[in-house]
């Protein structure tokens, strides 16, 4: 397990804007700052981000959490994973309690020996091909044909396989790495016994993850031999997934954000040459079509991309076939075709940057009604084919989650298709119809897990005043927590703290309050002040437990927050008028106990009506009205103090 020092170090080190900023274009909003949310689909930004809290939250759809939150619930990552990831961002030395168990240190360091061998293969590649005659002759000469500087080359680590059954292989174990490890890196195999370098005779292109590090190669042969596939790939290994991997995302990410725009080509030398004459928002998907997991990494920097094709329309038509997916995750795609013969690499060459950008800019459709003419004018008068293409536009179209742009949308392909809009409309209304009844499902099923509490769907025979009630109950519930995270730690009154008022008001009641989550905050803060400490909100934003930090941080972290007023008002609240929050705790306690005393008025009242009904039911009834008499009393004392009767 990592040290509770270790994790409070990473606590204090990460910067949540720095964090969640290698993810999300942020702009700054009064103290903290606003993006589009990485959790959901949204056009307007409703994710902040606090700096001074440590905390983001999204308006939108209710994610919230501190850095390692973030971290876990972007990339799917468990809690000590998303430790060790931070860690690794700030150079932070992660100390253990116990040791780990074998088979995870194997795993883990399995995973780094990958990266490393990973490493070591790419300084070997590109020390071929500067530091050898047949890598100078064979690799660097193509390279430098295709017009790429030495810097450039560098830059994107080319480099050259020499021509050799393992030589690759016996430099890296006289280096001391091992060879189960080199296959599992997919650098090298084993043939007749023999060890075998994966990559030979070809140029490699390194493959890069997000943050920069080696994961893969892609090798092009420079022989015509029609029997040798021009490309081969790095297979899937621990830490490349070709699926996630974008080619040249980690050169981009910069440029994507700042051009809000990305701009998807085919090959690795198309992004090379885009970057090195002055366009640096360029990705590739290296040959296979688009998928989800790229579209998400494409989402964290912009929603605009730019796919530029070049060759035949087979070749475009499969590429398309990925695309629809954008459209479901709220893309804005849009498609170049270039000059017949051209691809981008040719192309940027021929008529520079500048020209090359307005080229697109002009020439640049929209992805539906280019898919839609494609093939429509692939499916001639064929009826069927022609349907069938109408049913695949429809079904783009119901995709997008915009309403103004599905109508303008179906305008302009019912021209194209020469259908009836009201005949698409109907179709796409239909599709949608199917897609929502499923998501309100998805979601019903989510929120129900998530707060087992709060009634989804009233039971009809429950009484509708009971529910509110009860809601009631809940709101204050949370309310009280939201004090004592606040203000805890201050004192009430000399040598009282306000956590002691409002656990000793709760524990002389005996009050257990409804909702797990609240009650596991007020039971561990008052283990805690049993044991002398005094935890402030951060020991339980930074929980390890999510409920536990999700609740803190929504309660500390509320909806007033957007106001910039806020944080001022919170500061004098604090720090100048201690009777405000005071009179808040009071009045909170008292609300709380007025709700619960309510409910208990209730069943009491229906007690006494059962009880009134019973032949032999006098001295139950006396009890009942005695007690009544003492809830209505406390209920009076509570009005009193609350500077307001409440009498119903
Ligand atoms: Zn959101």
């Amino acid at each position: 397990m990592i040290t509770r020092d270790t994790i409070d170090k990473i606590n204090e080190t990460a910067q949540i804007e720095e964090v969640v900023g290698d993810f999300v274009t942020l702009k700054k909003r009064g103290a903290n700052l606003l993006g589009l949310c990485p959790f959901h689909n949204e056009k307007t930004p409703s994710f902040t981000v606090s700096p001074a809290k440590g905390i983001y939250k999204c308006f939108g759809c209710g994610v919230a959490g501190n850095s390692v939150n973030f971290v876990m619930e972007l990339e799917h990552k468990s809690y000590p994973e998303a430790l060790r990831y931070l860690a690794d961002k700030y150079k932070i030395e992660v100390e253990e309690t116990e040791a780990p168990s074998q088979e995870l240190i194997e795993e883990r360091n399995e995973r780094d020996s990958i990266f490393i061998a990973n490493a070591f293969a790419q300084r070997f590649y590109t020390d071929q091909l500067f530091n050898t005659e047949v890598g100078q002759s064979v690799g660097l000469s193509y390279f430098k044909e295709r017009g790429f500087t030495t810097e450039t080359i560098q830059k994107f680590q080319l480099g050259y396989a020499p021509d050799s059954y393992d030589a690759f292989t016996q430099a890296a174990i006289k280096e001391g790495y091992q060879l189960d490890i080199l296959k599992k890196a997919g650098l090298a195999s084993t043939k007749y016994d023999k060890p075998m370098d994966f990559f030979r005779d070809r140029v490699q292109f390194t493959i890069h993850d997000f943050s920069g590090k080696v994961v893969g190669f892609g090798g092009r042969t420079l022989k015509n031999d029609k029997k040798i596939p021009k490309y081969v790939n790095t297979a899937e290994t621990d830490v490349y997934n070709k699926s996630k991997i974008l080619y040249g995302l980690f050169f981009s990410k910069n440029d994507i954000r700042r051009e809000d725009e990305c701009i998807m080509v085919e090959g690795y030398t198309d992004v090379i040459s885009l970057h090195q004459a002055g366009i640096g928002n360029v990705v590739s998907s290296s040959g296979t079509s688009l998928t989800v997991e790229q579209v998400r990494a494409i989402k964290r920097l912009t929603t605009h991309i730019t796919i530029i094709y070049d060759g035949d329309p087979a070749g475009i038509k499969a590429a398309l076939r990925g695309i629809d997916l954008i459209l479901a995750d709220d893309m804005n795609v849009r498609v170049v075709m270039l000059p017949e013969g051209e691809d981008p690499d040719s192309y940027v060459k021929s008529v520079g940057a500048t020209e090359f950008r307005a080229y697109k800019e002009e020439n640049s459709k929209d992805f539906i009604l280019f898919k839609t003419d494609l093939l429509m004018k692939d499916a001639g008068k064929d009826p069927v084919k022609r349907t069938e293409v109408v049913r695949d536009t429809v079904g783009s179209i119901a995709l997008i989650p915009d309403a103004i742009k599905r109508s303008l949308y179906i305008k302009e392909c019912s021209a194209l298709m020469d259908v009836q809009e009201q005949i698409l409309i109907t179709e796409v209304n239909k599709l949608r119809g199917q897609k929502l009844a499923k998501d309100q499902k998805a979601s019903r099923d989510e929120i129900s897990q998530a707060e087992p509490n709060i009634p989804i769907e009233h039971d009809q025979s429950q009484p509708e005043e009971k529910v509110d009630s009860r809601s009631a109950i809940l709101r204050q519930e949370r309310d009280i927590v939201r004090l004592l995270l606040s203000y805890g730690n201050l004192e009430f009154e000399e040598e009282v703290l306000v956590s002691q008022v409002i656990l000793h008001e709760l524990e002389e009641d005996e009050i257990v309050f409804e909702n797990a989550v609240c009650q596991q905050i007020v039971t561990t803060y008052a283990e805690l002040i049993e044991n002398g400490e005094v935890p402030d909100a951060k020991y339980f934003t930074d929980s390890e437990d999510k409920a536990l930090s999700q609740m803190a941080i929504d309660l500390l972290h509320s909806p007033y927050d957007l106001s910039e007023n806020w944080d001022r008002m919170h500061q004098i609240i604090v720090t100048d008028s201690r009777f405000l929050f005071k009179k808040d705790i009071t009045s909170s306690l008292c609300r709380y106990k007025i709700e619960k005393l309510a409910l208990l008025l209730k069943e009491n009242k229906q007690a006494i009506k059962e009880a009134s009904e019973k032949e032999d039911g006098e001295e139950e009834l006396m009890e009942l009205l005695k007690t009544r008499q003492a809830y209505l009393e406390m209920r009076k004392k509570l009005g009193d103090m609350l500077g307001t009767v409440i009498w119903r």
